[in-house]
């Protein structure tokens, strides 16, 4: 499996777009390709590209659909919402990608109500990817637009579930500001080390994996006994709805 991370610079210029290729046929997945500009024309015709991919249907992953659309002429795959959208996979469907990439949807609402993550498992090399959209972030999670903190804790919990191993490919670059707000309510060696490697590090995609998360996420640690006591919640919802609001105000 081959993953390109494709960083879209218009806007507030921290968006990831991304190429997944089965390197034995060259068949290829763009996932997000929000601003076609930021994306080179001869990126894409060493490639054959089977589908147009979004994550949820918000502007900045799912606006360059219609140009893509015309362009490569291949179905869209998303959310129920995604603008133009030609295939909705079900929670947990798998779709085959070239001859050695079996990908799976993992439905993931809260975010938006359209979330889907994509799981990639090369059946050749063994190796296991995750594309999460804004769902989950490096150290954080997506804002709750259309959801609630019980959606939030059901769908990172799916994402736990995943082999550790499994790289984390997030919809944004936020690593910075959430270690340091993950620094302000937990601390352990792993984070330590995550906000000294987003200091010096513009791009942080593709390093971590689910056990990273596992150990330096606060959104994913919300079952942990030691923060719910620190912070008065009897269970994981009303510690996410916690984390969430004091997020959103740090
Ligand atoms: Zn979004």
């Amino acid at each position: 499996m081959h993953v390109q991370y494709l960083p879209m610079r218009w806007g507030r210029g921290d968006n990831y777009a991304y190429l997944i290729t089965d390197e034995s046929t060259k068949d290829s997945w763009l996932i997000d390709p929000a601003n076609p500009e930021d994306i080179p024309e001869e990126t894409l015709s060493k490639v054959n590209v089977v589908n147009i991919v979004n994550t949820h249907h918000h502007y900045d992953h799912a606006g360059g659909n219609g140009h893509y659309k015309k362009l490569l002429k291949v179905p869209i795959v998303g959310g129920k919402d995604c603008p133009s959208v030609d295939v909705v996979p079900q929670d947990g469907e798998k779709i085959q990608l070239g001859s050695n990439l079996e990908i799976t949807a993992i439905h993931t609402p809260c975010h938006t109500q359209d979330s889907i993550c994509y799981y990639f498992a090369d059946n050749k090399t063994g190796e296991k990817a995750v594309f999460t959209g804004d769902t989950l972030f490096t150290a954080g999670c997506g804002r709750f637009f259309e959801g609630e903190p019980s959606e939030m804790v059901t769908s990172l919990n799916k994402l736990a579930q995943l082999p550790r191993t499994t790289v984390v490919y997030p919809g944004h670059e936020y690593t910075k500001g959430n270690a340091k707000f993950a620094l302000s309510v937990m601390d352990n060696e792993p984070l330590r080390q995550l906000m000294d490697y987003s200091d010096k590090n513009e791009f942080t995609t593709g390093k971590y994996t689910i056990e990273d998360e596992l150990a330096f996420n606060p959104f994913m640690r919300c079952d942990d006994d030691e923060l719910k006591a620190k912070f008065h919640c009897s269970d994981d919802i009303q510690l996410m709805g916690l984390f969430r609001e004091m997020k959103n105000n740090f």
